[in-house]
Order: structure tokens, then C-alpha cells, then sequence
């Protein structure tokens, strides 16, 4: 299968040298196009006050360019949304579930957490995370969070109408339900490991990091011990050498992949 990785958001906050980018994938399979997470939509780049809290439009600075949203680079690729059967998401956060009013045809793969976690937030902080308009007309198909053993992690195999190379990894600890999403490409498996960790020195041996993303990291996590635990597991994963491994934010990863 043949895997574009794009960036479908770019991000400014004050303290980040480098600014942060919304690291998607656009995979072309036999069953269609398929994304993986989708950024920020039409809907934000044009009207970001009706989605985006205050508090996160000031700490992320986002860059509101509508020729980095999902269906802007889909179209430039020649297809249309329509061709978007399928999106899996790595979780329901606005930086992440941003484009999915972009392709109705799509049907929405999360974990049942996760959509519940959103449907029902538990507090202000889910609540702002969570923005309700971003899944108006959105069709979901969710799972539980168990499966077969992947490299040591246990992986959701059976994602509906999707060939068995792309499967949900689940990484719960940032959100309620948040997974990883790994894809078998020409290159071999790689997982997309969403916000599971924001710098890529996280899952370097020996790892390394900078304060302000260990600090975006905390304010943002749900459950910490399974944050931090599955933060070891991915270095480990990375360390054998046979999983490409990044995560949604960081510009050095893209730059490396892309
Ligand atoms: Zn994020």
C-alpha cells in the first residue's frame, strides 16, 4: 500500500522551537482511500471560533492555511472526498478529528472509549477537548480496546472494510481512548502513535526531552501511569528496529518521513 504522510495542520504555541504540525496519513488502498486522523477541517481553517476553545487557540497559535486541511491535499492528489472511504482516528481531540465533516462519505473508525469519553465528557477539560460539532453527521464504527498480539502489543486486527495491514494499536493515557494506528506500507510496518508522546526524543535510546512538551504532555493526559508505561513500550519498539515509529506533533519526524 502506498502511504502519504502529510501535514493537515501547523501549530505556533509560544514556548515550542519549531512550531508543531498535525501528522496525518493518507493511504491508498483496494478499498479506497483511507486516512489517518485528519487534523484540522475546512470548518476550522475558515471559522476557527466556532470549533477551537479560547484557551487552545491561544496556547496552539494555530496557522489557519486552508491548503493544509486533508481535503485540500486530497484534492490536489486528483481524487475527490468522495474517495475517502474510510478514517481512523488515533483520538476524538480537535487538533486531530478536525476534517471529518470533509468527507460524508467516510465511515469513522475510534475506539468505544474514546467516542464515549467524547459523548459524554466527565469534565470541563473533556468538554473542551471534545468540540460536539466537529462529529455533527459523522459516521462511527467503534471497538473495544483488546486484540492479538502485534510486536508485543495487542491490536484491534478486524477494522471493518479494511485489508488486515492497517490495524488500531490501542495507546490509552493521553485520552480515555487513544490508540496508535499501524499500517503495513511498501516499507514495511509503521505505527502512528498519535499523542502517546509529543517530542521525538521520548522513544530514543536514551530518551530525551524539552519542558515544554513534557509540560503539554501533562496538562493534556488522561490516565498517567498508562501514559508513561506505554510511552517505555513504543521506545522499546523503536529500539527493535522493525516499526517506524512517530507521533502526531512532531515537525522532525514529518520532515523525516514525508
Ligand atoms: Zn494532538
Amino acid at each position: 500500500m502506498k502511504v502519504h504522510h502529510l501535514n493537515c495542520a501547523t501549530f505556533r504555541p509560544p514556548l515550542v522551537a519549531g512550531g508543531l504540525v498535525a501528522h496525518c496519513l493518507l493511504v491508498e488502498t483496494d478499498q479506497g482511500l483511507v486516512l489517518v486522523d485528519t487534523g484540522f477541517g475546512m470548518n476550522e481553517m475558515t471559522n476557527p471560533k466556532a470549533t477551537i476553545d479560547p484557551l487552545s487557540r491561544k496556547l496552539l497559535k494555530p496557522v489557519l492555511d486552508i491548503n493544509e486541511t486533508a481535503i485540500s491535499q486530497v484534492e490536489r492528489r486528483g481524487y475527490t472526498a468522495d474517495d475517502v472511504r474510510h478514517v481512523l482516528l488515533t483520538h476524538l481531540d480537535l487538533d486531530h478529528a478536525g476534517g471529518l465533516r470533509d468527507f460524508p462519505k467516510a465511515t469513522v473508525h475510534v475506539l468505544d472509549s474514546e467516542l464515549e469519553a467524547a459523548s459524554d465528557p466527565r469534565n470541563v477539560k473533556e468538554r473542551a477537548r471534545y468540540p460536539k460539532a466537529q462529529r455533527e453527521g459523522v459516521t462511527f464504527r467503534t471497538y473495544e480496546a483488546e486484540g492479538e498480539d502485534w510486536f508485543g502489543f495487542r491490536a484491534v486486527r478486524d477494522v471493518a472494510g479494511l485489508p488486515d495491514d492497517i490495524l488500531l494499536v490501542p495507546l490509552v493515557g493521553h485520552t480515555r481512548g487513544h490508540t496508535g494506528i499501524a499500517v503495513k506500507g511498501d516499507d514495511g510496518w509503521m505505527l502512528h502513535a498519535g499523542d502517546a508522546y509529543f517530542y521525538r526524543g521520548e522513544v530514543e535510546t536514551p530518551p530525551s526531552t524539552t519542558f515544554p512538551l513534557k509540560l503539554t504532555a501533562r496538562q493534556t493526559e488522561t490516565i498517567r501511569e498508562q501514559r508513561l508505561s506505554n510511552v517505555e513500550r513504543l521506545r522499546e519498539l523503536k529500539a527493535g528496529g522493525e516499526v517506524e515509529v512517530f507521533c502526531a506533533h512532531d515537525p522532525v519526524e514529518l520532515a523525516r518521513l514525508a
